[in-house]
Formats: structure tokens, sequence, C-alpha cells
């Protein structure tokens, strides 16, 4: 079931929510400042083993101090006018997360909006890409898993929303 929420990823009680990190997946702003602040520091600790993550590509650890079991953190695509094959490499993190998920057998899972911060990514287009390549990667493995869209904004929320019943399953 896929659904949208407002609410701050790092207070969602599912088995995984995903960080919108970056390369070097060592912490920085948006997202992934405020779920490394709430994981706590043994969070940092386990990322540094991990080596970084390339764009488009996925890499779980556990949550610790926060409700969800994992994190999955992911690497967005950052927005170069769209020629640089930013909508694959976003496609490609909401289908990885969802491999790994899989793979983890998890039941629940949360996503923030990859890209649409810092990274700047056009909010419509992201919308579009973070449903339809979530629906399309469960259809393929034909697994049921609790998919929420998590918002930080009332704009984006009302995005989710109207792109969820605008193009239900
Ligand atoms: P990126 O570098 O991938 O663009 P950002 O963290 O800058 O990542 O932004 C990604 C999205 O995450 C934005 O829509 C931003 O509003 C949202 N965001 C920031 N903090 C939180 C939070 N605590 N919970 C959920 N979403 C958040």
């Amino acid at each position: 079931m896929l659904r949208t929420l407002l609410a701050d990823i790092t207070l969602l009680k599912v088995d995984a929510i995903v960080n919108a990190a970056n390369n070097a997946l060592l912490g920085g702003g948006g997202v992934d400042g405020a779920i490394h602040q709430a994981a706590g520091p043994e969070l940092l600790a386990e990322c540094r083993t991990l080596h970084g993550c390339n764009t488009g590509e996925a890499k779980i650890t556990k949550g610790y101090r926060l409700e969800a079991k994992y994190v999955i953190h992911t690497v967005g695509p950052i927005w170069h006018g769209g020629n640089l094959h930013e909508a694959e490499l976003l496609a490609n993190c909401y289908r990885n997360v969802i491999k790994l998920a899989v793979e983890y057998k998890l039941h629940s899972v949360a996503f923030p909006a990859i890209s649409t911060g810092v990274y700047g990514y056009p909010k419509e287009a992201a919308t579009k890409i973070a449903v339809e390549s979530v629906r399309n990667v469960l259809r393929e493995l034909n697994y049921e898993i609790d998919v929420t869209f998590c918002c930080f904004s009332e704009g984006d929320l009302q995005r989710y929303r109207s792109y969820l019943t605008q193009y239900p399953f």
C-alpha cells in the first residue's frame, strides 16, 4: 500500500526510514542531519564502515535511537538541468531501496522526497518518479509492503496526494 503523510520522518515507527544522504554517507544537512541527530553517534560510526555510496545506490544500517529498526541510505542525483541521467538515477534510488527492503523482508518503509531539497530536483517530476518507480518495482518483485511518502511541507503533501489519487493502482 502506498500512502502519504506530513511528518518528521525521524519520528516514524516503521521498519525502515530512508535517508537522502550524500556520497560520503557521513551526515549532512536537511533530512540527513535530522536522521543522524535523532539516531545518535552510533549511526555515524556504522556509516563510516560503509565507505560511501554511489548515486542511485542504497545501503542499510541499524536505526539505533530511532523508532525505525533500520535506516536505508540512498544518494539522489544533484539536479543539473535534466541531461545528466538525473531521472534514471532518482528512479534507481527508489528501486534499490525497495530491493533492500525486500531482501530484509521488511513490512514498512518511509521515504522523504529524495533530491528535492538542497539537490534541487524539480518537485513535480520527482513526485512522479517516486510513485511510479516504487509501484513498478513492487509489481516486478510481487511484494507487499507499506510505503509511506513522508512529506515535510503542505505543498509536497498536496503533490503526492494528487498524484496518488489521480493515478491509483
Ligand atoms: P537532498 O539533498 O536529497 O535534496 P534534503 O534533505 O535537502 O535532501 O531534502 C530532501 C527532502 O527532505 C526535502 O523535501 C525536505 O523538505 C525534506 N526533509 C527535510 N527534513 C525532513 C524531515 N525531518 N523529515 C522528512 N522530510 C524532511
